[in-house]
């Protein structure tokens, strides 16, 4: 079976997330986005319908990139997609290496809408060479004394546990651990609530840690063995960024014919003009190379193969397409394509973050040329 015939098939699923966008959040996207941030009730709802279980407990990778596709070409955003769905980025290094006792405390609530989870990697210095972070934790008894500061943390306003890398070792890659923190515990704060382009409705918080104790059966896998899991981890979130591109491109595409069909200037609809049409073309063959090619990596991931490589050209091809259809869909719409109201202005701004986070594009293509073998 084709990758295609694997996505396209899961038609119930599609059905029913297409109608949880529509119901749930379609109607009140422009209120959280000036909140800064969805609310707790959004998770219980998206939970009931095991919606924050796929991928995770029920079903597999294809079915949780569906989700994600759905809810943006319903009328959701990437930005949703990251403030609803950050325990996938926050639960999996637990339910993959953390003990039971974690996975009951942390993974399990969070799957049920009970919890709001975060990953907290990047600091106030850099966040593209993982191997780098400072933060430290130092053993103390049946504790470890966290100090440091994480920054840009995708619902860290939120969060009621944050998965967090820190030091526990030498310098360098062998030296990381994840320890699960949770909110209340005295010297964690929430230092700021940052503001943003995009993902208005997706609070990023800055985190401050000072001299935490945080128990050590909250570490996740072995002492120093966290940069391993954190790298496992980021083949799913860049594959999904991956599906946030095309799915944003394709959403931006659907509302750019409808306009354009039905905007008229100079007498005749825009779309009947060559330019404008093949201007379509262009961003629809875009989407459909990047949507191709990502869900076949998307299944290779799936399947386990060694596809790192391959990982990072999706990631890379999606968000390039991705940039081409959001400046074009804001240019077909003229005046209205740069006004608060209009829904691709909203998509422009959001889908920027798209080649930054999870591995900038140029971290991507250095990642794909060590794989392939083309360093000195
Ligand atoms: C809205 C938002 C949400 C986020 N959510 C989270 C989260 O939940 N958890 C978390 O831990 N982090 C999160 N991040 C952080 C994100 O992962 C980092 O911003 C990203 O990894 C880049 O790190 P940096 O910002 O420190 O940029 P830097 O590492 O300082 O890099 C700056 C730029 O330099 C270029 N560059 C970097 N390295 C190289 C290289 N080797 N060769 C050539 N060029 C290079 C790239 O263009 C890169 O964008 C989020 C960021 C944003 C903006």
């Amino acid at each position: 079976m084709i990758a295609r015939d694997l996505f396209e098939e899961r038609t119930e699923l599609r059905q029913l997330v297409r109608d949880f966008t529509r119901k749930e959040i379609v109607p009140h996207l422009d209120q959280w986005e000036r909140d800064g941030e969805l609310p707790r009730e959004l998770h219980k709802k998206a939970a009931a319908l095991g919606l924050l279980g796929i991928g995770h407990e029920d079903g597999d990778l294809i079915d949780s990139l569906t989700v994600t596709e759905e809810i943006i070409q319903a009328g959701g955003s990437s930005g949703v997609i990251a403030g609803l769905f950050t325990h996938g980025i926050a639960i999996p290094h637990i339910l993959d290496a953390g003990s039971p006792d974690l996975v009951e405390r942390f993974a399990k609530p969070a799957m049920a809408g009970n919890l709001i989870g975060s990953l907290a990697v990047t600091e106030p210095d850099g966040g593209s060479d993982v191997a780098a972070i400072q933060t430290r934790a130092v053993r103390d008894g049946d504790h470890y004394v966290v100090n440091g500061t994480k920054t840009y943390i995708t619902s860290g306003c939120r969060a009621d546990f944050v998965t967090t890398a820190v030091r526990t070792g030498e310098p360098g890659y062998k030296g990381v651990s994840l320890l699960v923190i949770e909110k209340g515990t005295p010297g964690f704060t929430v230092q700021r609530k940052l503001e943003k382009m995009g993902w208005h409705c997706s609070d990023t918080a800055e985190l401050s840690f000072v001299d935490v104790k945080v128990p050590a059966r909250n570490l996740v896998g072995e002492e120093n063995a966290g940069f391993a899991l954190i790298m496992r981890q980021f083949q799913v979130e860049r594959v999904t960024m991956a599906v946030e591109a095309y799915a944003t491109a394709q959403r931006c595409l659907d509302l750019t014919v409808g306009w354009t069909r039905m905007r008229q200037t100079f007498g005749r609809p825009l779309i009947t003009r060559q330019v404008v049409s093949h201007k379509l073309a262009e961003m629809a063959q875009r989407i459909d190379l990047a949507r191709t090619y990502t869900r076949e990596v998307a299944v290779r991931v799936m399947r386990g193969e060694e596809c790192t490589a391959e990982v990072c050209f999706a990631k890379n091809a999606a968000v390039d397409a991705c940039s081409f259809v959001v400046d074009a869909a804001v240019q077909l719409h003229g005046g209205f394509g740069y006004m608060r109201d209009a829904e691709v202005e909203r998509h422009y701004r959001d889908a920027r973050i798209l080649g930054i986070g999870g591995g900038a594009n140029e971290v991507m293509t250095e990642l794909a040329a060590r794989r392939l073998g083309y360093t000195e």
